[in-house]
């Protein structure tokens, strides 16, 4: 299995992450990425990139040394709404992907029912592409349930490469989500959640997780060019 994209990626615009864009295009055109969603974090978090670095994304090319590159953002998920941190609607006009995520304290852990009703809600949400890092035990949630929407709404599960090599019992916890993912059919997407551009494509210790638990290489969204396209033109008929 090899991974031709990677849908997670931050640059200097969030401070605590050190590379530019230029630096995470050129690595990832020299470790066989071909489609890399840029995505800073959303304005709610501390050391988040000012609204305006989303309004004009539109000014890096859609193409750095071969690599296609792909507008977007991290949202934070707020509350058990689904509340995310995009409170003006044009910026979903100016990204073209969108990770949502729980962090620290921008959502404030609850319980199981509560974290499960929050990406529900989400996931109602057209504009979002991604559950990300949900592995994190702080914020548990019913595996199957929110494994069983994603596939109803053809949204994706990240299976986070930074939080794999944290170590722990990270590992078990995504062989879970991985197995709820098989049981509806639905795909993941392994990200790499580069804070400096050395990470980003370094997915092995993903892919041994997915050999080991014989999760099926046909719902691993990154790992097929035609896979990608397929979503992004049909998400974006204008753009891809
Ligand atoms: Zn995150
Ligand atoms: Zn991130």
């Amino acid at each position: 299995m090899k991974f031709i994209g990677d849908f997670h990626t931050h640059t200097l615009a969030s401070t605590h992450a050190y590379s530019t864009i230029t630096e995470n295009a050129k690595w990832a055109s020299e470790h066989g990425i071909k489609f890399l969603a840029t995505t800073d974090h959303g304005t709610d978090m501390e050391d988040s990139p000012h609204l305006w670095h989303f309004y004009n994304l539109k000014v890096i090319p859609d193409e750095l040394f071969g690599v296609r590159i792909i507008k977007g953002i991290e949202a934070n998920i707020r509350d058990e709404n689904g509340t995310l941190d995009i409170y003006d609607p044009f910026v979903y006009k100016c990204v073209q992907w969108v990770n949502a995520s729980m962090h620290y304290p921008l959502m404030q852990p609850s319980d199981k029912a509560a974290h499960t009703k929050a990406y529900l809600a989400v996931l109602q949400n057209p504009e979002v592409d991604v559950i990300c890092h949900s592995e994190s035990e702080q914020y548990d949630y019913d595996f199957d349930a929110v494994a069983r929407e994603c596939a109803n709404q053809g949204k994706l599960i990240e299976l986070n490469v930074t939080r794999l090599y944290r170590g722990g019992i990270t590992a078990q916890r995504y062989a879970m989500i991985l197995e709820a993912c098989e049981k509806y059919g639905t795909s993941i997407v392994v990200n790499s959640d580069a804070h400096f551009y050395t990470a980003i494509g370094d997915f092995d210790v993903a892919k041994e997780l997915i050999e080991k638990t014989g999760f099926p290489e046909k719902l691993v969204f990154n790992a097929d060019e035609d896979r990608v396209l397929t979503y992004l033109k049909n998400k974006h008929p204008d753009k891809f």
